[in-house]
């Protein structure tokens, strides 16, 4: 039997949103820009699902931007927004400056590396405190004159902490009053709500983001599809050249079919059957959290327990080596995930874990376990009792055996 937790990485496509996705991969097959039936046909699937998704987030049609997904979302507000300052005028010598945290997704992580390695712009990473929480203040903190955009998550994506996104928002739009007072450029909010949709209220304008990103596989719809919100008047610029699809911010032919998936997907959630199990997905995460801790000894959850989403679960344990114990746990045919990511051959620690201030060896002793609306009791139940025993064997082969194993 198969046991999968790793619902944060990808969930499976739920069956109501497959069915609704398969007319559009051979029968209704026509590329929405044409102006004849096959196109107008595709083109009103589209817009159903564009309709949906701006229902979901209070948002206008024109404000949703179908993009691959997060990813291509997370890019395009952060070299889109340096595009748009950079096709303004300016003084000469003017440089704009980014506020993000240190714990992002690479995708806007590295986006602002590069921006600021190639001298387009100057960046605060602003760094979590031990529980994974990013401080209002310390945001305050980091504006400047010449700040253009702030990007902070709103659910980390492995330690699953959620962060206070509309309290920066009700602050920045205070501050962007003062600002325009002053003649001081604007500072955009984005948010990247990859983690978040499931569980989280994702009302733009409760939030007072200007910009947000998702992914439709991590709401049990299709792979490489997502979206970009872009509140109107929002400063941002395409950065992908080619055809006039969305709105000219997202050059390239539609992907209907997932466009139709994300519709749907997104539009389960809002159901009372998706909002019960929200309860039961949190009550089975505690029960989860609840064992590991008691019954394992050292060990610890990773993130705060109070500010967490309901899905997640991130464990350190002393003296044990975190790819070791997902690779253990795979041969028993359960799936996990661990924060390392192989880089180049070299498996580094997590950058979210040694964000919150771990030593090197902690980050390595991690385990992220992930549940969703598939995940059963009895399922945790097989999973903790694996987890206790070759966390046991492999402290036994590290030498580090603990007698207090209950
Ligand atoms: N942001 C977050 C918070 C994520 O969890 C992920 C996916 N792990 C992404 C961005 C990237 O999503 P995708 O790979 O679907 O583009």
């Amino acid at each position: 039997m198969k046991i999968y937790l790793d619902y944060a990485a990808t969930t499976p496509v739920d069956a109501k949103v497959l069915e609704k996705m398969l007319p559009y991969f051979s029968q209704n097959f026509g590329n929405a820009m044409s102006v004849h039936s096959f196109g107008q046909e595709a083109l009103e699937a589209i817009d159903e699902a564009r309709a949906k998704a701006a229902l979901f987030f209070r948002a206008s049609a024109s404000e949703i931007i179908f993009t691959s997904g997060a990813t291509e979302s997370n890019n395009l507000v952060v070299k889109g927004s340096l595009r748009s300052y950079y096709s303004a005028p300016r003084k000469a010598g003017e440089k704009p400056h980014i506020i993000t945290t240190k714990f992002e997704h690479h995708c806007v992580l590295d986006a602002c590396k590069f921006a600021e390695k190639d001298g387009l712009a100057d960046v605060t990473f602003v760094a979590p405190n031990k529980d994974g929480l990013i401080s209002v203040k310390d945001i305050k903190a980091a504006i400047k004159s010449n700040t253009i955009l702030i990007s902070v998550m709103y659910v980390n994506n492995e330690i699953g902490t959620v962060q206070p996104i509309a309290e920066i928002g009700k602050l920045l739009k205070k501050i962007n009053v003062e600002r325009a007072e002053n003649k001081l450029p604007r500072i955009s909010f984005h948010t990247d709500a990859t983690q978040a949709i499931n569980y989280f209220d994702c009302d733009v304008n409760e939030l007072g983001v200007d910009l947000l990103s998702m992914s439709a596989h991590k709401i049990y719809g299709p792979k490489g599809i997502g979206l970009l919100y872009v509140r109107k008047g929002t400063l941002i610029k395409r950065v992908q050249d080619g055809g006039d699809q969305e709105f000219r911010l997202r050059a390239g032919t539609h992907n209907v079919p997932a466009i139709v998936g994300l519709g749907e997907a997104i539009n389960m959630i809002k159901t009372p059957a998706t909002q019960k199990k929200i309860i039961e997905i949190t009550e089975l995460r505690d029960y989860l959290i609840k064992r590991v801790l008691k019954e394992i000894p050292k060990s610890y959850l990773n993130g705060s327990l109070e500010k967490r989403s309901p899905n997640n679960a991130n464990f350190r344990f002393d003296d044990v080596e975190g790819e070791g114990l997902i690779l253990s746990l795979d041969l028993d045919g359960i799936a996990a995930s661990t924060g390392s990511a192989c880089s180049s051959g070299a498996l580094d620690p997590s950058h979210v874990l040694l964000s919150l201030g771990l030593k090197h060896e902690q980050a390595h002793g991690s385990l992220r376990l992930t549940i969703g609306k598939y995940t059963t009791k009895k399922e945790l139940d097989i999973v903790i009792d694996k987890i206790k025993e070759v966390v046991k064997r492999l402290r036994k082969i590290s030498g580090n055996v603990l007698a207090d194993f209950q």
